[in-house]
């Protein structure tokens, strides 16, 4: 019988909490291979096992599964197995004319046996499996064994009364599952690097809400597409996410009215993080994420990220701080969400501010430049204009 067969590796780390944090990556297989025909998700000793009808065309499953397992932060590699009966008392014949009909569909001209016991009741030794397994295959196909480069490598996992064996194993995308970490709100904009940071933060297990500012109907709606497309592309990753977008136009008029234009872009960002503050306290989310990366732009030297983070009172993180573009773009790239955030578009910050943003502003001056304005009547008009938008995957 085939199945799946996925292994974590971080989650395997943690202790006391091990059972429950293996029940939440279960979960999260489960939604995303939810429309594949997938018939259970369980967790057995130290891995975790997909059954399908074995009606289903087996190779078109696969690579249908291949994709969705490799957006499942928390699983680091996985098989297609062969799983088969075993005997306690250590008998393998079954396991071994099992995997020697299996093995006939494979091409090689050498291999090599490892085996892990998942279970060490079981009676033989690993090594003592990967000989008698080895040179049954031998037998059976003629092959040649080869313990250092082997063209096949056949992995074989022990339980008490079932074993597994694969012929080859993709990497996951590690991590840890999403919602383990709990949640953050992340400052989404249509550019290349926040959905970056907000990748990253997922693989270390925090569930995103996505803010987006825009300055709707000063300029296009480009922005917000944007920002929907992104939250549509990195949903894949956490399965549900909810995105605000917040208009910001008339709370920029507002604040052009006496703010002088070198300073415009940093309390635009204050105000930024307040209002995601606010979101991030109703859905009890502990931090704010951004895509800021150190000296990248005039807001980004350390004295604005500085006057930035001020404004907070929630933990401001930044996960790309110390990444260069080209990695950024890389990985852009390789998450899927580059194509989109490179569409032409009007960001909220470039309304009514110069080409050259103050590069060393003083707490005290900004302190000063909002004390004229009324803070709070400006994030409760960003709030009650809201439109909050929900995406699911699959
Ligand atoms: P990005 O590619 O993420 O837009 P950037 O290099 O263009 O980044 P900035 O425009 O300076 O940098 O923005 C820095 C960070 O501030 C962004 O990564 C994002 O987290 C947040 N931000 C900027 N503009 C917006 C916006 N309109 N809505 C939400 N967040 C924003
Ligand atoms: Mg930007």
């Amino acid at each position: 019988m085939w199945c799946v067969i996925a292994h974590y590796h971080e989650l395997a780390l943690k202790g006391r909490n091990r059972s429950i944090l293996v029940g939440q990556l279960v979960q999260h297989i489960k939604t995303a291979t939810a429309d594949l025909g997938v018939l259970g998700v369980d967790s057995l000793p130290g891995r975790i096992r997909l059954r399908f009808s074995q009606n289903t065309p087996l190779e078109e499953l696969w690579q249908r599964l291949k994709i969705r397992m490799s957006s499942v932060f928390g699983i680091a590699n996985f098989s297609l197995a062969l799983s088969s009966p075993i005997n306690p008392d250590g008998d393998l014949e079954a396991f071994k004319i099992a995997i020697g009909e299996a093995i006939q569909l494979q091409e090689f001209e050498s291999f090599r046996v490892t085996t892990k016991r998942g279970d060490k009741r079981f009676p033989k030794p690993s090594m003592e499996v990967s000989r008698e397994v080895g040179g049954y295959i031998k037998q059976l196909t003629g092959k040649r064994v080869d313990l250092t480069n082997p063209d096949l490598t056949i992995y074989l996992e022990l339980l008490f009364q079932s074993g597994f064996a694969s012929f080859a194993r993709l990497p996951g995308p590690g991590g840890l599952t999403v919602g383990m970490s709990g949640k953050t709100v992340c400052l989404l904009s249509g550019g290349i690097d926040s959905p970056v940071a907000a990748y990253r933060m997922m693989k270390r297990g925090c569930q995103q809400i996505f803010v987006h500012f825009h300055s709707h109907p000063f300029v296009s709606r480009a922005s917000q597409e944007k920002a929907e497309d992104l939250a549509t592309i990195l949903t894949k990753y956490q399965h549900h996410s909810l995105l605000y977008l917040i208009p910001f136009g008339d709370i920029q008029r507002l604040i052009v009215l006496t703010v002088p234009p070198a300073f415009r872009i940093v309390i635009y960002r204050r105000f930024m993080i307040r209002i995601a503050e606010h979101i991030a306290r109703q859905h009890r989310a502990w931090a704010l994420i951004t895509g800021d990366s150190l000296g990248q732009v005039a807001s980004q030297v350390p004295d604005n990220l500085t006057v930035i983070e001020e404004a907070a009172n929630l933990p401001l993180l930044r996960p790309l701080i110390a990444m260069d573009k080209i990695e950024i773009t890389a990985q852009a790239e390789s998450i899927g969400t580059y194509e989109t955030s490179i569409i032409p578009d009007q960001d909220c910050c470039t309304l009514f501010t110069p080409a050259h943003p103050i590069i060393r502003p003083n707490i005290g001056t900004v302190h000063k430049m909002e004390a004229g304005l009324d803070v709070k009547e400006l994030v409760r008009q960003g709030l009650e204009g809201a439109k909050k938008l929900e995406f699911t995957f699959p």
